[in-house]
């Protein structure tokens, strides 16, 4: 089992389809373990994307982030990070296949909707970023939401 973030950016909440979305993860076998809209500040908006600090579109890009509420979310599965960017689609909605959450609700890179960490590794620190022990967010099966209930 493998746990993966993905987050409904803000013009997909502006849309009204983060039913929509979570929809798909649900139909595709995932697991949901924690949930919350959220207003991201620029500081987080940053540390998300540090990766991309260097590239051009950088402002544009955390501009974008912290302009709405996101709704940020833990799906478990086999194989969830892949699993989850294959639901999702490529980067530029351009080139992201019909049938993936991008071909199908998306046009531009700029606006694409929604994010899915990278690799187990990237899962793990966005996680750790968006859902702190500090903060229970939700509960699942009963028990408040914690790393040690995910073993
Ligand atoms: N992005 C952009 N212009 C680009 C490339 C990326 O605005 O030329 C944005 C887009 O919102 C993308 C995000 O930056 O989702 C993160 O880029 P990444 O390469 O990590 O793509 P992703 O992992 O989201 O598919
Ligand atoms: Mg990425």
């Amino acid at each position: 089992m493998e746990r993966t973030f993905v987050m409904v950016k803000p013009d997909g909440v502006k849309r009204g389809v983060i039913g929509s979305i979570i929809n798909r993860f649900e139909q595709k076998g995932f697991a949901l373990m924690a949930i919350k809209l959220m207003q991201i500040d620029l500081a987080l908006a940053e540390e998300h994307y540090r990766d991309l600090r260097t590239k051009p579109f950088f402002g544009e890009l955390v501009g974008y982030l912290t302009s709405g509420s996101v709704c940020a979310m833990i799906w478990e599965g086999p194989n969830a990070v892949a699993n989850a960017r294959s639901l999702i689609g490529k980067t530029n909605p351009v080139e992201a296949a019909p049938g993936t959450i991008r071909g199908d609700y998306a046009m531009d890179v700029a606006g694409n909707i929604v994010h899915g960490s990278d690799s187990p590794e990237s899962a793990a620190r966005e996680i750790g970023l968006f859902f702190t022990q500090e903060l229970p967010i939700t509960t699942f099966m009963g028990f408040p939401y914690n790393e040690q209930s995910a073993e």
